[in-house]
Formats: structure tokens, C-alpha cells, sequence
């Protein structure tokens, strides 16, 4: 299947496009939890081989009790990409239910982060029920579901708040048009609940219609979550770039990602503003971290997404290149596709292919 690269992963003109110097680029490494700190050392191995003109500067999230006793994100971290205005980032671990808020979801408003842009598209070598998916999902980041703000009202009730505003939707709705027309993309899809959610989604819904009217070249089509659902795992083929509030992306996108193989195999950026962080869709895989059996692609075709981001599309292509025939040819390939290879192994393969 001829495969669709996408080029830009933030649009032309906007606010957190590329702007970056040429020459050596320094970007904040968070090497996460679990197997992050393996899959990070694949990522960085192959960039070495490749010789990509990369320094990374390494922080570690690990949660830290600020002065007012709350846990968060540690400032050397919010230093380096402040001042790096670009990171890459593995999975970081959130205890349930009682202790700190997730250190994602604090990244992600400390960044200003509002658009997590999540493509999804089959691989050749890796097996799955079709062959034809190329999706991008654009989730809302910063509010919905994931706002935060819950409150128990009474014992044994409690209440969470899902916030939509104008100006987050509006935005997302924008950087979707604009990501279609970039990456020469026909169609986005605004996906919503606004037959039940009449007020929060009916608002999200009527800023993507309006938005959609400054795009005339791009078809816009608006659909309710469930039969996107539906429809996406009778017939990927029939959407392109969707748009939708942050819970409905966050579950879609996993749903997508088993479509073309995993989370092993899905990339993600987190694009603000001020700022881009680059990551893998997947956790931080508690049962086979440190066993060297976890399968990097995710997180070095985020690194890779990076690049595009960066401008640097000769070392994109090159690595990728190199990913996509070590999974065409099937060996060294890890447990999570079928294979017995260790991460370790897979890594080299791709190396060798540079
Ligand atoms: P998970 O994604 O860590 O694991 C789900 C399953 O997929 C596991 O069987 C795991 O072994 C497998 N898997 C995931 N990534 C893989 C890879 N690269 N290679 C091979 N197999 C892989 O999800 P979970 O178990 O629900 O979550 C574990 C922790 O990760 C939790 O603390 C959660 O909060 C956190 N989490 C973090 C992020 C993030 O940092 N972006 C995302 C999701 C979950």
C-alpha cells in the first residue's frame, strides 16, 4: 500500500511551527518509567548510528512534593523544555486512584499542549485485519473529562466535570484543518456525543462547523463516537483525519492503534504554542519492563514524527526507511508482533539497515 508520510506535523504559519535553528538541536530527553528508560536507549542508539545532529539533555519526572505539599513534575524538567521548546518523552507511571495527579496530564498544562495528533497506518510485515488504515486522530489535550475537577458531594456521590470551552475546541478544530491541508489530506471528521451532551459537545461540534467553512477544499463530515466505532472496524478506509474532546480521543486512538498492530507501533505529539513533546501512545508496560522484550517502534516513530517536526526530513525518511523494512522482513521482530526478538536485537536490525 502506498503510505501517505505526513511532512508537517504542525501547520504552516501557526504558533509552534517549527522554528528551530540549524545545526546541532538540543532536545529534552524524558526517559519515563518502566521500559522507557530501554525503548529511550534503542531510540537514541539509532539516532547515533544515523548520526542525526541531536544533543539530547536528559531530565528525569520522577514526581517531586512541591512547597505547597502537592505532588508535580520537577522545575529542572519544565527548565529544559522551556528552554528547549521540544522534547521526547517515554511513558510515565500513574498510580490509581488516591496520590498524585497524573505527570502526563501535568505536562500537557504546564505546555500548554493542546493538540495530541496521533496517526495510525498499517505497516507492511505486521498482520492485522486490513491493510489500508491511515487515520489521524487529533485530540483535544487540555480539558473534557480530563480536566480535573472532581468533587465528592455527598458520601458515595461524586462528581467529575467535563469542561469544553470555545476557545479550546476552536483551536484543536483549527490545527485539524489546517494538519489535512498541510499533509494534503481530503477529509476531517468531527466526532462527538452532541445528541446526548448537548450543551459541552454541541459547543465543540458548531466551533469545528465553523472552522470547517474556512476550509471549502476540505470535506468535513460530523459523526457520532459510537458509529465511529462502528464503522472504523468494519472500514478504516472510510476516514481520514478526525477530530474530537480529549476522552473520546484518548479511547479512539488506542482502538485505531489495535487496528494496525498494537501500541507497540503508535506515535504521538503533544503540540502547543511553546512547545512539542513527542511519545509513545502505549504505558509504561509494567510486565515485561526490564527484560529487554519491549518493542521501541512506537517511540522511534515519535522521534521520527519529531524530526518532521524539526525540519529534518533526510534523517526522518533514512530512519524510518530502515523501521519499516526490519518489519517487512519480519525477523528480530518482538513478542508483542509475534516474534522472539529482543529489544535489543530489533534495535541492531534497524541499524543495519541505515
Ligand atoms: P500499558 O500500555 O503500559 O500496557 C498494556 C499492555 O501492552 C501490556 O501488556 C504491555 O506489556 C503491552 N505493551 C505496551 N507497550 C508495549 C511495547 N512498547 N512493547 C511491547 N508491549 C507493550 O498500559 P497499562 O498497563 O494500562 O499502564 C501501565 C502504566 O502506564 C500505568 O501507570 C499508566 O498510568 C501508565 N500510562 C502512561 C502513559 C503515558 O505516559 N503516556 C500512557 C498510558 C499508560
Amino acid at each position: 500500500m502506498a503510505a501517505r508520510i505526513i511532512r508537517k506535523i504542525v501547520p504552516t504559519g501557526r504558533a509552534g511551527a517549527a522554528q528551530y535553528s540549524t545545526g546541532v538541536r538540543k532536545v529534552t530527553l524524558i526517559p519515563g518509567h518502566g521500559i522507557g528508560p530501554e525503548i529511550t536507549v534503542a531510540v537514541q542508539k539509532i539516532f547515533e548510528a544515523a548520526k542525526v545532529p541531536i544533543e539530547w539533555d536528559e531530565v528525569d519526572v520522577t514526581a517531586v512534593r512541591g512547597p505547597d505539599g502537592k505532588f508535580g513534575i520537577p522545575q529542572k524538567a519544565i527548565d529544559s523544555v522551556n528552554a528547549n521548546k521540544i522534547g521526547l518523552k517515554g511513558p510515565l507511571m500513574t498510580p490509581v486512584g488516591k496520590g498524585y495527579r497524573s505527570l502526563n496530564l501535568a505536562l500537557r498544562k504546564e505546555f500548554d499542549l493542546y493538540a495530541n495528533v496521533r496517526p495510525c497506518k498499517s505497516l507492511e510485515g505486521v498482520k492485522t485485519l486490513y491493510d489500508n488504515v491511515d487515520v489521524v486522530t487529533i485530540r483535544e489535550n487540555t480539558e473534557g473529562e480530563y480536566s480535573g475537577i472532581e468533587h465528592e458531594i455527598v458520601d458515595g456521590v461524586v462528581q467529575s466535570i467535563k469542561l469544553i470551552t470555545e476557545e479550546a475546541s476552536s483551536r484543536v478544530a483549527e490545527f485539524a484543518f489546517q494538519f489535512a491541508r498541510d499533509n494534503k489530506r481530503k477529509k476531517v471528521t468531527a466526532v462527538h456525543k452532541a445528541n446526548i451532551m448537548r450543551m459541552s459537545d454541541g459547543l465543540f461540534l458548531r466551533c469545528c462547523r465553523q472552522l470547517a467553512n474556512k476550509y471549502p477544499n476540505i470535506k468535513f463530515e460530523e459523526r457520532y463516537l459510537d458509529t465511529v466505532c462502528l464503522n472504523m472496524v468494519q472500514d478504516p478506509s472510510k476516514f481520514d483525519v478526525l477530530v474530537m474532546p480529549n476522552l473520546y480521543g484518548d479511547i479512539m486512538s488506542d482502538m485505531c492503534s489495535g487496528l494496525i498492530g498494537g501500541l507497540g507501533l503508535t506515535p504521538s505529539g503533544n503540540i502547543g504554542k511553546n512547545g512539542a513533546l513527542f511519545e509513545s501512545v502505549h504505558g509504561t508496560a509494567p510486565d515485561i519492563a526490564g527484560k529487554d522484550m519491549a518493542n521501541p517502534t512506537a517511540l522511534l516513530l515519535s522521534s521520527i514524527m519529531m524530526l518532521r517536526h524539526l525540519e529534518m526530513h533526510e534523517h526522518a525518511d533514512r530512519i524510518q526507511n530502515a523501521c519499516y523494512q526490519v518489519l517487512k522482513e519480519g525477523k528480530s521482530l518482538t513478542g508483542d508482533l509475534g516474534g522472539t526478538g529482543k529489544c535489543s536485537e530489533y534495535t541492531n536490525a534497524i541499524i543495519s539497515k541505515l
